[in-house]
């Protein structure tokens, strides 16, 4: 059994050398550890910090994770993994407005299904296992301890221009910005206002407090960033503790320096931040609040997937638009999505290890899943046959051949072509069968090998029949396809080579089998790029994205358990649906054809 491409050497990137370097040179071996993220003391006394890296998948639970987080989440729990390190899995959950618990347990059970874990011991304190699951919100008192030290550093003031003000008093690209009127309060007026925006004293946007840096920055970033505003909203975690909240920029290097987090990886859009980053937690290292060594941020290219939409906030409007039937629809690209579809965790790290990790963004064929669901499922995925667009084929000299029409023949196949461990399937072959309706032509195109009058095919683990012609109902459409069997043809037995056939199909016995609900999922949109460029995404929605048909499928598959995944013959991967199907009534989802496009032979 081959599976030679996970198991191969990861292609090597960037970031592996960085990691590799700095623990060459030993970056982080003065690091010192000091209990857990949220005591926040890092003391010069305490004791080394043995972990070699530390990254962390640091999500904002405000919607569901989709492919790309699942590209983010190979990278760092695979590097801590490579490296005999530790990621943290963090909520960064600072922005009480769209944050829920629904998506905070919704994240945890994805980084689980993908085969990631942040319980690991922790090497100052032990071999136990330890949680190394943690809220930003649990940082918030330490964050605003740091605003009032920037503060009383003459680093940081409050700013009571309008929220329009502060936007148009920043500049652009070409324009350097204007200082606030704001800028030079004292350091006893700024700490004593400061005070007031945390008690509440203050309305909603009526001030910010802001670092102290440079208006006329090229970096428009470094524009006297605002650090906190005033927001009265009830958060997930602190409830309404708070009336204030920490700006994403500003609480994002802090919870990694809290975690001591070496490694702080992150997509190319933050890299303007990075001077911020720096600026920040090297202050704070100054101020005596951190200790140095501290974490460094590393940017790489997100990951973009054809015909597939990345920001929670447009697959939200899928759902809330109800487009789709919720954030686990098998068409959605989440990762609940992903799985419901029946996408194996397997499949989506070595997609995501395959896509590369760069500075340079690009495209991922969305085929390079399908390519790994079947490099993953094609050794382990047990055969099924099954017809999926069934028209009945009578075999009308069976009770000649047979004694009668009672009569069976068993036949059989292995569940796995190269595993002969895992066993056989066996069905009764009788003189009524569904098979496909494009098997059966009654007037040939050129190269057509299956079913037509007079042509022989075989019928697969079964008989070499004769097809003899068809019965049609009133409105001309085939009702029934008939043929012979070819006596002594049978598969297995010494006849069976003695006729040579150039067409073999697939086929069900009527009464061995049960009738499925078979979902063919296909792209939820039409065009490779659905929403690049500011495009409309919902111009260009698949209508074909579902099709459900009715079909029958042997009865190993209808026995299975819900989320069993299977090879159906010459159709595709399926997976028994998660939710809807239960053993006597099969729901099967198709997760991807056999082939990039599937031309029946
Ligand atoms: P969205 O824009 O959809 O809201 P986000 O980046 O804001 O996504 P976060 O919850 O902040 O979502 O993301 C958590 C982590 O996942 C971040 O480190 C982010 O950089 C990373 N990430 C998000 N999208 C991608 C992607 N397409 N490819 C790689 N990493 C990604
Ligand atoms: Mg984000």
């Amino acid at each position: 059994m081959s599976h030679p491409k996970e198991a191969a050497a990861p292609a090597s990137n960037f970031l592996r050398q960085i990691i590799e370097r700095d623990l060459e040179a030993g970056t982080y071996a003065a690091r010192t550890f000091a209990g857990t993220p949220g005591d926040a003391a890092h003391h010069a006394s305490a004791p080394p910090d043995p972990a070699r890296i530390r990254t962390r998948f640091p999500p904002e639970p405000n919607g569901y994770l989709h492919i790309g987080h699942a590209k983010s989440i190979t990278l760092n729990f695979g590097l801590a993994q490579e490296f005999g390190g530790i990621c943290h899995l963090r909520f960064d959950d600072t922005n009480p407005e769209k944050e829920e618990q629904e998506y905070v347990d919704a994240i945890v059970d994805a980084v689980h299904w993908l085969g990631f874990e942040w319980h690991a011991p922790e090497p100052a304190l032990g071999s136990e296992p330890v949680s190394h699951l943690y809220f930003a919100s649990d940082y918030f008192d330490f964050m605003y301890r740091a605003a009032e030290a920037l503060v009383e550093a003459g680093l940081a003031y409050v700013d009571e221009q309008s929220a329009d003000e502060i936007r148009t008093h920043r500049g652009d690209f070409g324009t350097a910005g204007i200082d606030s009127p704001f800028r030079n309060r004292t350091v006893a007026e700024n700490l004593a206002r400061l005070r007031q925006m945390k008690a509440g004293e203050l309305a909603d946007g009526a001030a910010v407090l802001r670092a102290k840096l440079d208006m006329a920055s090229p970096n428009i970033n470094l524009r006297d960033p605002v650090i906190y505003r005033i927001k009265r909203a009830t958060h997930h975690n602190t409830g309404d503790t708070w009336c204030i909240y920490p700006m994403y920029a500003y609480a994002h290097p802090i919870e990694d320096a809290l975690e001591n987090i070496t490694h702080s990886i992150c997509t190319l859009e933050f890299e303007d931040q990075r001077p911020w980053y720096d600026w920040l937690l090297d202050t704070l290292c100054e101020l005596g609040l951190l200790a140095q060594p501290r974490p460094h941020q590393y940017e790489f290219a997100r990951l973009n997937v054809t015909y597939v939409i990345t920001s929670k906030r447009k697959l939200k409007a899928l759902v809330d638009e109800r487009i789709v039937a919720g954030w686990d629809d098998p068409r959605m690209p989440t990762i609940a999505g992903l799985r419901r579809r029946g996408y194996t965790p397997e499949s989506l790290r070595l997609m995501c290890e395959r896509a590369g990790t760069s500075k340079a963004g690009g495209w991922t064929e969305y085929a390079s899943l399908d390519a790994a669901l079947r490099d993953d499922l094609d050794p382990k995925a047990p055969r099924a046959m099954a017809v999926l667009d069934p028209v009945e084929l009578r075999l009308t000299n069976w009770a000649a051949l047979f004694g009668s029409d009672a009569h069976r023949e068993a036949c059989h196949a292995p569940v796995h072509p190269q595993r002969p461990e895992l066993g056989e399937r066996r069905f009764g072959l009788g003189p009524g069968l569904w098979i496909e309706r494009d098997d059966f032509a009654e007037a040939p195109a050129k190269g057509f090998f299956r079913l037509f009058p007079g042509n022989r095919v075989r019928l697969k683990y079964g008989y070499v029949i004769e097809c003899t012609g068809c019965e049609k109902d009133a409105s001309g459409r085939v009702a029934a396809v008939l043929a012979t069997v070819v006596p002594d043809t049978k598969s297995g037995t010494p006849g069976a080579d003695a006729i040579k056939v150039k067409g073999t199909i697939t086929w069900v016995g009527a009464d061995d089998c049960a009738s499925a609900e078979v979902r063919l999922y296909d792209r939820l949109f039409t065009e490779p790029q659905p929403d690049a460029g500011g495009k409309d995404f919902k111009a260009s929605l698949n209508p074909q994205s579902l099709r459900v048909a009715t079909g029958y499928v042997e009865a190993s598959l209808a026995d299975a358990a819900p989320d069993q995944r299977f090879q159906i013959e010459r159709h595709g991967y399926f997976v028994t649906e998660r939710h809807d199907h239960a053993p006597g009534r099969p729901v099967l989802n198709r997760i991807a054809p056999l082939r990039e496009t599937w031309t029946p032979k």
